[in-house]
């Protein structure tokens, strides 16, 4: 007999690329789940809020 898998949702995590099943947890929130974990939405999170790093540099600084 084959085994019987729950038909669980899935979604795939933005971050990390790989997908995550549905948990009890997220029982509520399920739409709003976004990230696999709290570790690939708060890397996101960083990501988004910092600004990279490439400014072009204009040259020696001017004095104003
Ligand atoms: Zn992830």
């Amino acid at each position: 007999m084959a085994h019987h898998k729950p038909n669980l949702p899935t979604k795939t995590c933005p971050v990390c690329s790989r997908p995550f099943t549905w948990r009890k947890k997220w029982a509520r929130v399920w739409d709003d789940v976004k990230y696999c974990s709290d570790a690939c939405r708060s890397r996101r999170a960083t990501v988004e809020t910092h600004a990279p790093p490439d400014r072009p540099a204009r040259g020696p600084a001017r004095p104003r």
